[in-house]
């Protein structure tokens, strides 16, 4: 038996304990130090968590995403059939290792020698640079202590994680949770020796470090806006593969473009790099970050200044060719809908409300106060019932934002867009992005008339009493059963009211 504490979540209880069951459970079990890190990274309020899918995904696609790393969950079958599913709906396209449990495996602590085996098997160099285990909600909450793995085998580096719902609110910031742990291992390896040389660094280019998941015409379009100054652009974060995390580290200067990587960031810091908010969006926002970039790597204010102008006068050709006349709202949990809404006002839309999953950072302050400057309400931590009140209540022509806010936007006749496929499918920085988001805004501002007509087409159709299906003529109540249903009621609740006494 190992001599790995013994599970402390109540019998019976699982994921469905509720948080504070499972947060107690996990402290009890060992985890205190963990669960801290991750309240104070991703922190809570004005409500405990905003609507999103399971959080452990985002670890997941990062690992997925990267060569020669192989990606092991330790968590119940129906998360792990949840996230593998997803992952493979996303185009995987690489196998998810999964080590099961039971109530004695979990209560013996034999699960953790199971992962430790799982973990021996996978970790060949021929194949693995890295293999990465993720403990989700019940292992987590258990106390499967990940950091008791041995941190290489044969060279291949093992890199558990806990990622519980009841401490990472949103899938966006469980990618933060991998990408600093890699950049940290990477960090400890650099700091101790030699490493291997990235695929793609130049020697003695100065280079700036991205991070987010950006889009991939991004990069070269954030390249091509640094080169003026003598600046090349490291690969982003997360990485694609282990090297990268050494070019990464080797930056003059880190840009956090997505204002939530806390852990990533931290690493940075750590490795005495230099971290700069906001991003290259519209015309105030690229030359005030290209400013602030300019200024971090030491260079004098005429090179600066060139490459501002440069950048100035491209992107505002582009907005000049799609301006925006309409009111938006900005809503999602991809962690740019900021820079988002700042692009959208500057091609010339009305932005009353700005909606975010993620909580506030000093890295997206610089927007936050911009947008408020021009009139717009930045929700952090923004839940769905946000969302939709603010999209009610101003009325926009074109809402921005998750699923369930599209649906009830069109149902309302207010054309809407997924933020997530269609304004995150799309470059968001420099020219390239001023292009592309304010003319797919532009078009779909005009399709207002066709929602009217499609909802006065649709009126009451699947509504009401029209819900349901088998009906040949439009549904009718049987005589009577409304009659019939409010006396029921009432004698329930009499019934209700004589227990009570
Ligand atoms: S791992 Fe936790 S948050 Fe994710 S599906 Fe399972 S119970 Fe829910």
């Amino acid at each position: 038996m190992s001599d790995v504490a013994s599970p402390t979540l109540p019998p019976g209880e699982g994921c469905h304990g509720g948080r504070e069951t499972m947060q107690a459970a996990a402290r009890a079990a060992g985890k205190s130090a963990a669960l801290d890190r991750m309240l104070a990274d991703y922190p809570r309020g004005p409500h405990d968590q905003p609507q999103s899918m399971c959080p452990a995904f985002g670890a997941l696609r990062v690992g997925l995403r990267m060569r020669r790393v192989a990606t092991i969950l330790s968590g119940s079958a129906c998360c792990v059939y949840g996230l593998t599913f997803t992952s493979h709906f996303y185009g995987a396209r690489r196998t998810v290792g999964y080590v099961p449990f039971n109530s004695e495996t979990l209560v013996t602590g034999r699960l953790f020698e199971d992962i430790r085996d799982a973990v021996r098997d996978t970790a060949r160099p021929e194949e693995h640079d890295a293999v990465v285990v993720i403990n989700l909600c019940v292992p987590t909450a258990s106390g499967v202590p990940l950091d008791r793995l041995p941190r290489e085998i044969d060279g291949v580096r093992i890199i558990g994680i806990d990622v519980p719902g009841f401490g990472v609110p949103t899938h966006a910031e469980a990618k933060d949770v991998l990408a600093g742990a890699m950049l940290r291992a990477a960090r400890q390896e650099a700091a101790a020796g030699p490493v291997a040389r990235p695929r793609e660094r130049r020697d003695g280019e100065p280079m700036v470090a991205p991070i987010g998941e950006l889009f991939p015409a991004d990069p070269p379009g954030i390249a091509a806006l640094l080169r003026p100054m003598g600046l090349g652009l490291a690969p982003p974060l997360p990485a694609r593969e282990w090297r990268d995390l050494y070019a990464s580290l080797d930056c003059l200067a880190a840009a956090a473009l997505h204002p939530f990587y806390t852990a990533t960031v931290r690493e940075f810091h750590a490795a005495g790099r230099p971290v700069i908010g906001s991003g290259p969006v519209g015309v105030e926002g690229s030359a005030a970050w290209l400013e602030a970039i300019g200024r971090a790597a030491g260079l004098p204010a005429a090179r600066i200044g060139a490459a501002t102008d440069q950048a100035v006068a491209a992107t505002r050709a582009a907005l000049a060719l799609h301006p925006v006349q309409a009111r938006v709202t900005v809503s999602g949990y991809e962690g740019s809908e900021l820079l988002v809404a700042r692009l959208l006002v500057e091609a010339g839309a009305e932005v009353p409300y700005v909606g975010t999953a993620l909580p506030r950072t000093e890295w997206s302050e610089p927007d936050r106060a911009w947008l408020e400057a021009r009139g717009a309400h930045v929700q952090y931590r923004a839940s769905l019932e946000q969302d939709l009140a603010a999209m009610r209540e101003t009325r926009p022509d074109l809402a921005l934002g998750t699923t369930p806010l599209v649906q009830a936007a069109k149902e309302l006749g207010i054309p809407a867009l997924y933020f997530t496929n269609m304004v995150s499918a799309r470059p968001l920085f420099g020219p390239a992005g001023a292009g592309a988001l304010a003319g797919i805004v532009a078009a779909q501002t005009r399709q207002a008339g066709r929602f009217s007509r499609m909802v006065a087409f649709f009126d009451g159709v699947g509504a009401g009493e029209a819900a349901g299906y088998g009906s040949r003529g439009k549904p009718a109540d049987p005589p009577g059963f409304r009659e019939r249903q409010r006396k029921l009621r009432a004698m329930r609740a009499k019934a209700d009211e004589a227990v009570g006494s």
